[in-house]
């Protein structure tokens, strides 16, 4: 579903993604974790075509990223921050609807209809006419990723979709990704939920000074981890 070859990302004379190489099978969780300031939302923000990169390859759904298709295909895959970012001045119907209407020019029963279901898939059926500012920032959060439902994306990605919450609201947003996950949503997620990425990540990839360090098996990286960094970083994390 997603597949990275040697990408590279510079800012200014700082090498940020050292050659990265990702494969994202469809419909799996793929955790990424790493000490702070290694990549992780570069990467996440390359494969959305919110940077672009300085070569390497990217491919979504077997079509590659390139200057001429990265606004189609950032279309396919949705995204969530650590801060909801919902537009505070709409209701919760309206920030999912705004795209659908505006970039794929869906009429508005069809926007509303599609609106509803995502809501439903959050457990948020019922919130449709409230003002974001009114909701619990678990609640905003689930607002965020049915907004990025709503557009019908291929994959979803996710940078530290819980740090911003209260610890009783993280558990809400970790379950809609474990539902989406049942539902055969392709998924990548940057987190510090280290019980989250043992129970429910496919694949943990963990990355160091913009390179991947190591891989795999989310209970085997986690339980028994190959290399140095990764135990300096899992350490650090107790
Ligand atoms: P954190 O866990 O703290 O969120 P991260 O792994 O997400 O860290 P990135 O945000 O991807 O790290 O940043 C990687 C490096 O790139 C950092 O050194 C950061 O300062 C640098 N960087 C990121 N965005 C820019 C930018 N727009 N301009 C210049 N440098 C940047
Ligand atoms: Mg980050």
């Amino acid at each position: 579903m997603i597949r990275v070859r040697g990408l590279v990302k510079r800012f200014g004379g700082d090498i940020v993604l050292d050659g990265i190489d990702l494969d994202v099978p469809e419909g799996a969780l793929v955790a990424l974790i790493g000490p702070s300031g290694c990549g992780k939302s570069t990467l996440l923000r390359c494969l959305n075509g919110l940077e672009t990169p300085d070569s390497g390859e990217i491919e979504i759904d077997g079509e590659r990223l390139g200057p001429g298709n990265a606004a189609r295909l950032r279309g396919r895959v949705g995204m969530v921050f650590q801060s909801f970012n919902l537009f505070p001045h709409r209701s919760v119907l309206s920030n999912l609807t705004l795209a659908p209407r505006v970039v794929r020019h869906r009429s508005r029963e069809q926007a509303e209809a599609d609106a509803r279901l995502a809501l439903a898939r959050v457990g948020l059926s019922g919130f449709e006419s409230r003002a974001p500012a009114t909701l619990s920032g678990g609640q905003q959060q689930r607002a965020a990723i049915a907004r990025a439902l709503a557009m019908a994306p291929r994959a979803m990605l996710y940078d530290e979709p819980t740090s911003a919450l209260d610890p009783e609201r993280v558990g809400e947003v970790l379950a809609v990704m474990r539902d989406l996950d049942a539902g055969g949503m392709t998924q990548v997620v940057v987190t510090h939920e280290m019980r989250f990425v043992r129970e429910a990540a496919d694949t943990v990839v963990v990355l160091d000074h913009g390179r991947v360090v190591e891989s795999g098996p989310a209970a085997e990286v986690l339980a028994a981890p190959r290399d140095a960094r990764t135990r300096n970083f899992l350490g650090s994390m107790q």
